[in-house]
């Protein structure tokens, strides 16, 4: 049981550990697979993202810029509809237009604050009031900022960014129109970092400017700038330094790229600036670190076979669980069977033909083993202890050229005996065989049925204890065979005891009972083991002696002749018998032998009784 036990869970676990190697590769390649696409298509996807960061950055730099516009338009016009505004504005009464302003101007201070000018601009190019600066005024502005000698010129909203006392600033100009006349213009700057927070607020890329230094230099240098061949890099961030001054010419920042700095990758985005009147002064940066390549490579990589892994672990633990419910059903299935098994008080087992798969206890008992596996060291198959028998029923290992359990399946008609000697003690079973078929798989249940008592007493004669007629019947056709086979003379001895009738009439049926019992002992001694003694019925034997020519079975036969003569019985005295004897012939059948026996006996009865008649 412990055997086939660990068997069934040798064969399990490697069926798991197939199962389990198996799904792994499955996984292992899907993944591969998988990542190796993702890969492939990395770059691919690497300028996608790029392209969407480009145009996100691009879409925000815009809304930002005209709603910027829009605002500080609707500010100015709102401004200039203040009562008293206009009138102070043409009366250039500057201190008039800063007081009404000022509450204006810290509201809007307030609400933004990187609004760092407000200027109000008279259309002769001065400036009347600076709110940022209330005391500079009335210089003549227009001619040192284009932005204002524009609007000047033609009279309509200008924006852009530009120069100024308080450095680069994105400004609004907005006419100051009555009735049509152009009056001048009122200017609010917002600072670059306006600009950069919002992108930074909805696309987290750093930025800074890249101005062509044509356009700058004449006022401030309020912005940190940072020169860069023929442009200037201003408001650029501290985290940002070490890279921009690694690229000083500028080139690196004026396309949309990825660079590497350090090991760490940054996506370049860049945004043309154009001035008022939309001549491009130069671009804003927007610089996002990426994963670079490689480490994207790699942590997509570790992502794959953390999910292959957490996979495997999964399936793993599944096939575990399965295997453990199917383990404990096949092993109470085992226990379950092999306890049927050994409940058969007869010895079973079960094959497949070619190997024993199973066998009860009451088998292992007989066979003095403890377990299966102790046999199967020792013996292929039960059928090694099979011995001949003297008849055709009994089973030998091999049949016709048939394995044993072959020949039982294919003659079912027939009863199948086995003879089995352990230990000097010979049993005969009857032997059945179930067959057993599943898909390509053959089992046979083979039940081995003790019948020696059974066919002890079935087979013998109970008064004389010698073979019956019936076990004659059967011993009979297989020493012809044998005897064919071999191609060895058979003798035969039919005798019948002298008027019998007599010595029952006389002396009782009990002292001719005692006669009956006594001539197979006498005859017993003086024929071979080989030789068969049986009852044919009444006071008749017969004796069947393999490879025995005629002329040794006469003399065998007078001899008994004799040795009965010569017996004084009890009760009875001496008696005689008669006795016909002859050899097998060839191509004769085992009745017709039989017959002839028969008519040498009466012939010997006829010639007087006492006499041995042997064929001619
Ligand atoms: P023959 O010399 O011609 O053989 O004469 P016989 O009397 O021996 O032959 P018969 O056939 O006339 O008689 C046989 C007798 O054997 C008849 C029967 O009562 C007796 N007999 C048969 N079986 C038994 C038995 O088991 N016990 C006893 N005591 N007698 C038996
Ligand atoms: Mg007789
Ligand atoms: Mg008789």
């Amino acid at each position: 049981m412990t055997s086939k036990k660990q068997t069934t869970t040798r064969t399990l676990n490697r069926l798991r550990t197939k199962v389990l190697v198996t799904l792994s590769l499955v996984i292992l390649s899907v993944t591969v697979i998988i990542t190796t696409y993702n890969l492939l298509h990395e770059k691919e996807d690497a300028n996608l993202r790029m392209a969407q960061a480009y145009s996100s950055v691009n879409l925000t730099y815009k809304e930002t810029i005209r709603d910027t516009i829009h605002f500080y338009t609707a500010r100015a016009n709102a401004n200039l509809s203040t009562p008293g505004v206009l009138e102070a504005f043409c009366a250039r009464d500057h201190e008039k237009l800063y007081q009404l302003m000022l509450p204006r101007w810290d509201v809007m201070r307030k609400e933004n604050p990187s609004l760092i000018v407000m200027q109000f601009h008279k259309a002769d190019g001065t400036s009347l009031l600076r709110m940022h600066q209330p005391m500079v005024y009335s210089d003549s502005i227009a001619t040192q900022r284009s932005m204002v000698a524009y609007i000047h010129k033609h009279h309509t909203i200008t924006s852009g960014f530009e120069e100024g006392i308080q450095g680069l600033a994105f400004r609004i100009l907005v006419p100051i129109l009555d009735h049509g006349d152009y009056l001048g213009a009122v200017e609010f700057g917002i600072s670059t970092s306006y600009i950069f927070e919002k992108i930074y607020r909805y696309t987290h890329y750093e930025s800074f400017f890249l101005i062509h230094q044509k356009y700058l230099g004449r006022l401030s240098h309020t912005n940190h700038y940072l020169p860069m061949g023929d442009y200037m890099g201003i408001d650029v961030p501290a985290k940002l330094l070490p890279l921009v001054k690694q690229y000083p010419s500028r080139q690196e920042f004026l396309t949309n790229r990825v660079v590497t700095f350090k090991n760490q990758s940054f996506l370049i985005s860049t945004v043309p600036v154009m001035n008022y009147h939309d001549q491009p002064m130069g671009a804003i940066v927007f610089v996002k670190s990426v994963p670079d390549f490689w480490s994207h490579v790699l942590q997509m990589v570790i992502a794959s076979s953390l999910i292959a892994i957490t996979l495997i672990l999964i399936v793993g633990v599944i096939i575990n669980k399965i295997y453990t419910i199917i383990a404990n059903k096949m092993h109470f299935q085992e226990f379950y069977n092999q306890t049927i098994l050994d409940a058969i008080p007869s010895p079973v087992i079960v094959t497949n033909g070619h190997e024993l798969t199973a066998a009860n206890q009451t088998l292992l008992a007989y066979l003095s083993y403890e377990t299966l596996e102790d046999f199967k060291r020792d013996h292929e198959c039960v059928c090694e202890y099979f011995e001949e028998g003297d008849t055709d029923e009994y089973l030998l290992p091999m049949q016709n050229d048939q394995r044993w359990t072959e020949f039982i399946r294919k003659h079912p008609q027939i009863s199948h005996k086995a003879k089995i000697t352990i230990e000097g003690k010979t049993t005969i079973f009857d032997v059945k065989l179930s067959a057993l078929e599943f898909k390509e798989d053959t089992r046979y249940v083979v039940i081995f049925t003790d019948i020696s008592s059974m066919q002890s007493i079935a087979i013998t004669d109970p008064l004389t204890g010698v073979a019956n007629r019936l076990h004659f019947s059967m011993i009979y056709e297989h020493a012809i065979n044998v005897a064919r086979r071999e191609q060895k003379s058979l003798g035969g001895i039919f005798f019948d005891i002298d008027h019998f009738k007599q010595i029952n009439d006389n002396y009782g049926h009990l002292s001719g009972d005692e006669v009956l019992k006594r001539i197979p002992m006498l005859i017993k001694q003086r024929i071979r083991k080989s030789d068969i003694l049986a009852r044919w019925g009444g006071e008749e034997f017969i004796i069947l002696l393999p490879n025995t020519s005629l002329e040794e079975t006469a003399k065998i036969a007078e001899i008994l002749r004799l040795t009965i003569e010569s017996e004084n019985f009890e009760t009875v005295g001496t008696i005689t018998c008669s006795f016909g004897v002859a050899t097998l012939k060839e191509n004769e059948s085992p009745d017709e032998l039989l017959k002839r026996l028969d008519e040498l006996l009466y012939v010997a009865k006829e010639s007087g009784r006492n006499q041995v008649i042997v064929q001619s």
